[in-house]
């Protein structure tokens, strides 16, 4: 899968429908097909970051 914030494909597994992308560091978490976005904050909080892509950007295509 490739990382819908920057498109690249070094998005490794970190646990069930869970991914981390490598290059810009934001979590990902799979449902129904579509990749919901996290970023880590630096207390370690997660703060969605769906907002900034359509629906459309986000649906899984493997
Ligand atoms: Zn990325």
């Amino acid at each position: 899968m490739k990382c819908p914030n920057c498109n690249s494909k070094d998005v490794g597994k970190i646990g069930v429908n869970q991914f981390y992308c490598w290059n810009c560091f934001i979590e990902m978490s799979v449902m129904k097909g579509i990749i919901n976005t996290h970023q880590v904050e630096e207390d370690g909080s997660l703060s969605s970051l769906d907002d900034l892509f359509e629906e459309d950007d986000r649906r899984l295509s493997m």
